[in-house]
């Protein structure tokens, strides 16, 4: 049977990449995809497992290529989904996942149906604001672009089919096995998108903007 294809996305530092990776770890029949980009590579990060670390050039290369399933440009730059690893894992029964921004997902989505597309928020933006300083990856310049980046992000959730509120790990891996499964209760995205709301607000009257 074909693997299924997990989109996971959501607002900077709703710990996205800590459920993928989770869940990878906990489960053989989910894989992650890596991507491709430009950006560069911060301390603890490990090329060929984190990320592609590679060249404008050697992007552009690969989008005339046709070697990606999706890319796209965020905060200045480029990221993309090599299409052969998904392509190969899902004939292989695997549950593959793509932890990408919005515009990445929607081309997913368009060009396979089948994706399933999940948006991931933190509780609230005082909790966002706190991850993003204590895992000391970004300057605060580039943190408060982060924040300021969710206005903007917020606008992509209403096309997710899930919207899923990261409080407790535990409970977003099992929202994730649910989901895959076919068995979550759609009707609590509700619920999802008003938090959403009260975070965009929130942020909005920080920045003033
Ligand atoms: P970061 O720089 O924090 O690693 O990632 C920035 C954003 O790019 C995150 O929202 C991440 O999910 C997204 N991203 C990572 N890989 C890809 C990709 O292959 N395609 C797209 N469209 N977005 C990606």
């Amino acid at each position: 049977m074909e693997g299924k294809l997990l989109v996971i996305s959501g607002l900077s530092a709703a710990g996205k990449g800590t459920i993928a990776k989770e869940l990878v770890n906990r489960y053989d029949d989910f894989v992650l995809s890596i991507s491709a980009t430009t950006r560069e590579k911060r301390g603890n990060e490990i090329e060929g497992k984190d990320y592609f670390f590679i060249s404008k050039d050697k992007f552009e290369e690969m989008i005339k290529n046709n070697e990606f399933l999706e890319y796209a440009k965020y905060v200045n730059n480029y990221y993309g989904t090599p299409k052969k690893y998904v392509k190969d894992m899902i004939e292989k029964g695997k549950n593959v996942i793509l932890e990408i921004e919005m515009q990445g997902a929607l081309q997913v989505k368009k060009i396979y149906d089948k994706a399933i597309l999940v948006f991931f928020l933190p509780k609230d933006a005082k909790t966002q604001r706190e991850r993003l300083i204590s895992r000391k990856r970004e300057t605060i310049e580039q943190i408060e672009e982060r924040i300021k980046q969710a206005i903007v992000d917020a606008e992509y959730a209403i096309h997710y089919d899930y919207v899923l509120v990261n409080e407790e790990i535990e409970d977003s891996i099992e929202d994730l096995q649910l989901i895959v499964e076919n068995k979550y209760d759609k009707s609590k995205n509700a619920t999802s998108l008003n938090i959403l709301k009260k975070i965009v607000r929130d942020i909005k009257e920080e920045y003033n903007v």
